[in-house]
């Protein structure tokens, strides 16, 4: 009986974890601000930051091959590349903080770097 009642405690402890867990992470998507910049690095180097909240084409030359960053309505993608497998153009578009997009081939990592506080404001401004 004792192990048929822990059992449920641990149930319950997960269930309750869980749900608090889904709560955060709603919390968390509802009071997301938007990033404030991109990052673009090339083989770990940084090559390039720009302003997300400004629309953009980059056009980023590597070693291996070129591709082309488009950043639009405060979003962030690989509109398209040169890469063999074009990962980072399905990769689709980032635009929260700590996002990226990876293009392996050509050694690219498009990150979203943390805007600042009061993100709602800086995007209606
Ligand atoms: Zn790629």
């Amino acid at each position: 009986m004792d192990r048929f009642k822990t059992h449920r405690n641990d149930v319950l402890l997960i269930a309750a974890l869980l749900i608090l867990a889904g709560a955060l992470a709603l919390f968390l998507r509802l009071g997301r601000h938007s990033g404030g910049t991109v990052s673009v690095t090339v083989g770990g180097e940084m090559v390039a930051e720009l302003p997300l909240d400004e629309d953009a084409s980059l056009p980023i030359e590597t070693e291996s091959g070129t591709n082309l960053l488009v950043i639009e309505g405060a979003a962030a993608r690989m509109e398209s590349a040169d890469c063999p497998d074009l990962l980072c153009v399905k990769m689709g578009a980032i635009r929260w903080a700590g996002e990226s997009i990876v293009c392996l081939p050509h050694q690219v990592v498009v990150t979203v770097e943390g805007g600042p506080d009061g993100g709602f404001d800086a995007a209606a401004r």
